[in-house]
């Protein structure tokens, strides 16, 4: 185990006003040219990053709580991601796996075979982004079962694609004016603990989709229920315990094909390697992407070997999937969340919040404070209810950013904060921004 290195200082250093003119005036080429359906909720132009900082075109060096959502997780220069990608680059940039197969993809099917949940023999399918990697997991749990119904829990984020449009819950601004959407697609009442009525424990909330399911769609009607084991965009909503398990058991039952979506909190995020691993499930098919690829695009679906193989040969992949300079990138990355003990240091992050933030909860407009590891949010409510506050949410998060610390917001109301930093991050940058946010949030 050892230390992390850094190459920048880790330091938040403003040189400019925010943003500065150099920034100011790409923001201004950017009109002109790129499409408004692309945002950015930072108007930083980067230039370069390291652990827990990233650098603008001004010379600012602000804390970075986003990790480009979830992504570099070990930074977004770690020396073993940089110099496996400059030697794999150097070699070849691509050959297609579907012409002709190399290496990297091998090692990396190895390493996901190895780490995901699950003693059983594992397969996997590399791909290009999150939402195609939930495409190709419901591409096989159809193959799999001969079935066509997905179950998919409320509140969830699954991408941004049609199919994965269809599974994700927050119509604005994902689905609004993109439709139709892809038909047989049920979402179910899942568990967010700070939102129940009346406390309700796992099993219950379990109950309760199981039973919404089997009235409306049938369980031998399903190929698949998918879930987030902590739900990312949705809120960093984690469930009651219990609430896993006992959906597990049912999918075992009906012989539907469970799937979690470890994409954001997969890879050491949550504290363990995968969040899975705090309900004690292992899914017959896991999706990964963000952190596993070291900040290069790479995604995968990992399973049981005779689920993952009812694909007919030539059924999965694609042009680019599994690209060499990804992979090179990807075994970078799982070396270094080993070497530097990433889970633990996710762990560590997650005891610096809570000491900074809980004191907060349930004052003024601090309703909760939750998630696992790295992944940890706070939701904004009016004073005194429970009513989602997104107006502040926004307020905190733009006068983070006035004094150079981004943080993202998220929520099916959009009314939370995330903190989602490198997991690189050194412990004194953290409390200096959490210090800023608990003077932002705390009036
Ligand atoms: C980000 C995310 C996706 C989509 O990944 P993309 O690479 O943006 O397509 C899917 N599921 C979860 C849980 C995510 O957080």
């Amino acid at each position: 185990m050892s230390d992390p290195i850094y190459h920048l200082p880790q330091e938040r250093r403003l040189v400019t006003e925010l943003p500065g003119p150099k920034s100011k005036e790409l923001a201004a080429r950017r009109d002109a040219v790129v499409a408004k359906g692309v945002s950015s909720s930072s108007p930083f132009y980067v230039t370069e990053a390291d652990g827990g900082v990233l650098v603008d075109a001004d010379g600012n060096s602000v804390i970075d709580l986003g990790a480009g959502i979830a992504v570099t997780s070990v930074g977004a220069s770690a020396p073993k991601v940089v110099a496996n990608v400059q030697e794999a680059v150097a070699r070849f940039t691509h050959s297609s796996f579907a012409t002709t197969p190399y290496q990297g993809y091998v090692d990396v099917c190895e390493r996901l075979a190895e780490l995901t949940p699950g003693s059983f023999a594992k397969k996997s399918v590399l791909v290009n982004s999150g939402a195609e990697a939930v495409e190709n997991a419901v591409k096989i749990a159809r193959h799999a079962t001969g079935r066509a119904a997905v179950a998919v829990a409320e509140n969830a984020f699954h991408g941004r694609t049609n199919l994965t449009m269809a599974l994700t819950s927050k119509a604005m601004p994902y689905k609004a004016g993109f439709g139709p959407f892809a038909p047989e697609i049920y979402h179910f009442p899942s568990s967010y603990p700070f939102r129940e009525p009346a406390p309700i424990t796992g099993e219950q909330a379990a109950q309760r989709a199981i039973s919404y399911l089997e009235t409306t769609v049938g369980a031998d009607k399903l190929a698949c229920l998918l879930q987030e084991p902590i739900q990312g965009e949705g809120g960093f909503i984690v469930p009651a315990e219990g609430y896993l398990p006992t959906l597990q058991a049912w999918c075992r039952e009906h012989g539907i094909v469970f799937i979690l979506d470890e994409i954001q909190c997969g890879f050491c995020r949550s504290g363990k390697w995968f969040a899975s691993e705090y309900d004690g499930v292992e899914p017959d098919l896991i999706t990964t992407a963000k952190a596993l690829g070291g900040g290069l695009p790479l995604a995968a679906v990992t399973g049981r070997a005779e689920i993952v193989d009812s694909a007919q040969t030539g059924g999965l992949g694609g042009t680019y999937g599994g690209n060499p300079v990804s992979c090179a990138a990807s075994l970078g990355a799982i070396d270094t969340m080993k070497e530097w003990d990433l889970p633990a240091r996710a762990r560590a992050i997650e005891a610096a919040i809570r000491a900074k933030v809980q004191p907060l909860v349930g004052t003024g407009s601090v309703g909760d404070l939750r998630g696992r590891g790295a992944m940890m949010a706070v939701e904004f409510v009016n004073p005194g209810t429970k009513d989602p506050d997104p107006a502040k949410a926004g307020q905190v998060a733009s006068t983070l950013l006035e004094q150079g610390v981004i943080a993202l917001t998220c929520g099916i109301y959009g009314s939370c904060i995330r903190f989602l930093p490198a997991l690189t991050i050194p412990a004194g940058l953290l409390d200096e921004a959490l210090d800023l946010f608990v003077e932002a949030a705390g009036n």
